[in-house]
């Protein structure tokens, strides 16, 4: 990198190779610095890691090594055209046209974007082309310099966060003697129609049916939301959909403490183990209180597959590539792993863990056998029972290695899901479109809680909004705590006044007319039985789940019985929530 360029002279070998290197650098950098705008300054979320920003320059540094290597045949069949010009012109193209893909996504046609980055290449090149060669000069002081950084970054970020992790585990407060831990296991997407526990004729949580024998079994569990975000906010704030600022495109905000941080500061090592990268990433804000929060995980996968260009590659036909989505690679047992593995660092701490389980989710990562599993039958669901199964078998395997480890004895162990799925039932599909049961009605199952009798089931319809008081309630009776809601024990225990349970979703972005949060805001009651949904637009639905499970006979015609409900919304949802009544 020593001798002295100008425009008439052409590119030695190195010099093209620190070329393709730092156009490859400047376009990650691009890609980062954009993303992390959208999310820092325009607060939007971005669904990539914090380590993107050296993930993606060393990504691109990789990727460029393809155009640099069509520029090497022709630098050596004719020198005279590796000229400072024309080499930065060339290279400019693709990372123009990267950083105009991410700034400008699907708002323009992919020719509109290469004509954009040509005419960009062009202005590049005429100054890369003076007699100085300013470009060639800045690339030979800066990108030697610029890629000892990015692998130093890459070196340092990960093993700097550990040790920030213990440093601060090591700084919190003493816990109560023989404060018990907790573990927070959530099953995305399971409805809990769709378990034998519940009472599905096909045998898909055997393992579960068995251990529910030593634990409490809530038989009418609701969730607050339809979907992920706002479902795992409102079991870690106690907050309603309705009350938190998650949106579909918006964060938990800081206003409510969370139930890692309560923990917290009560002695606790807090753990979050993520496999669903879509809504619980840490720009999610879920990731609040955890001390140790593992969402993306850091893997040659993650490195070549998280950048614009590496997620078109992995979807790329012509590659074997299909329908895959940049978050499809965290399965069951690696959530498992991981918990394991932070769980056996020795501590003298009681902690506090939260696991999702992404693998029910669509499109449902059923174990290879699904088909000899079940034949017949619907071949969605039939997956998606599939991927049930083995969310049975994983959470047995991680209860007996707790057990093993001697910690089941003083564990409250909470089994839960966030909202179910939908497959047909009101002509609609998966999730986070409406407020019907196999959206709302999920798996609770308990273990380890004082006061509750094992092997017990619990009637009574609850709330997963009350797990955060619940929790505190059961770690620390006599202390106060800052979350709204109750503790559950009032469902098991005798003379508790029944609830009304609130949930909600609000008005679809983007979404297919037929969905009915399309029509907006929506909310829904529910109390005894007796299910009160009140749609965007209006109109009002009233279903006796218990005599009518698939809540094919809207009541809401006799408009006699809709008083109480419209009186109890009234005071239970805040008034943005309320529409305008159809009559
Ligand atoms: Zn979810």
């Amino acid at each position: 990198m020593s001798e002295t360029t100008t425009d008439s002279q052409p590119l030695t070998l190195p010099g093209l190779l620190w070329h393709t290197l730092w156009f490859g650098m400047v376009a990650g950098l691009l890609e980062a610095l954009i993303l992390f705008t959208r999310r820092f300054a325009m607060h939007q979320t971005v669904w990539v890691s914090d380590d993107f920003v050296w993930i993606a320059p060393l990504s691109y540094a990789l990727f460029f090594l393809v155009p640099g290597a069509v520029l090497l045949p022709l630098r050596l069949a004719r020198p005279a055209w590796a000229t400072p010009r024309i080499v930065a012109g060339q290279l400019t193209v693709p990372t123009a046209m990267i950083a105009s893909l991410v700034l400008l996504g699907g708002t323009l046609h992919w020719v509109a974007h290469l004509l954009l980055a040509t005419g960009i290449a062009v202005q590049v090149s005429r100054v890369a082309g003076r007699p100085s060669a300013p470009v060639a000069r800045l690339v030979r002081r800066t990108a030697p310099a610029l890629l000892a950084l990015l692998l130093a970054v890459a070196l340092v970020f990960p093993p700097a966060r550990r040790w920030q992790e213990r440093r601060a585990a090591a700084g919190l407060p003493g816990a109560p003697a023989g404060a018990p831990n907790v573990l927070l296991i959530i099953w995305d997407t399971v409805r809990a129609q769709s378990l034998s526990l519940y009472g599905y004729t096909r045998a898909t949580t055997p393992l579960l049916d068995r251990r529910a024998a030593t634990g409490a079994v809530f038989d009418l569990a609701q969730s607050t939301a339809p979907w992920t975000a706002a479902s795992h906010g409102s079991m870690f704030t106690g907050r309603l959909t309705q009350e938190m600022s998650i949106g579909w495109r918006t964060p938990l905000d800081r206003s409510d403490s969370t139930l890692a941080e309560a923990l917290q500061r009560r002695g606790y090592r807090t753990g979050g183990f993520t496999a669903n990268l879509i809504a619980t990433t840490r720009e999610s804000g879920l990731a609040r209180g955890f001390g140790h929060y593992e969402d993306f995980v850091l893997s040659r996968e993650l490195f070549l597959h998280s950048t614009l260009v590496g997620q078109r590659i992995k979807r790329w036909r012509p590659l074997g590539g299909g329908p895959l989505r940049f978050y499809d690679h965290k399965r069951a047992a690696q959530v498992t792993d991981a918990f394991l593995a932070w769980n056996a660092e020795k501590r003298d701490q009681p902690y506090f863990a939260f696991l999702n389980y992404f693998d029910a989710h669509d499109p449902y990562f059923a174990p290879p056998d699904w088909r000899e599993r079940f034949p017949t039958g619907d071949r969605l669901q039939n997956k998606y029972d599939a991927a049930i199964q083995l969310l049975d078998a994983e959470v047995d395997r991680l209860l007996a290695e707790l057990e093993r480890r001697g910690q089941l004895g003083n564990t409250i162990v909470i089994l839960t899901a966030d909202h179910g799925e939908l497959f047909g039932e009101h002509g609609l599909h998966q999730h986070g479109n409406s407020l019907y049961q196999p959206l709302l009605h999920v798996p609770l199952v308990i273990w380890g809680a004082p006061g509750l009798p094992a092997g017990s089931r619990i009637p009574a319809p609850v709330s997963l909004r009350d797990l955060p008081a619940t929790i505190l309630a059961m770690v620390a009776p006599a202390a106060p705590h800052p979350f709204p809601g109750a503790s559950l024990s009032r469902a098991w225990e005798a003379g508790a006044a029944a609830d009304t349970l609130v949930a909600g979703a609000p008005k679809g972005i983007g979404t297919p007319p037929h969905e009915p949060v399309t029509r907006g805001n929506m909310s829904s009651l529910l109390a005894g039985t007796m299910q009160y949904i009140l749609n965007g637009d209006g109109v009002e639905e009233l279903y006796d789940v218990a005599a009518d499970p698939d809540q094919l006979t809207n009541l809401a015609a006799d408009s006699s019985r809709l008083g109480p409900w419209r009186s109890a919304l009234g005071v239970r949802v805040p008034a943005t929530w309320h529409p305008e009544l159809r009559r």
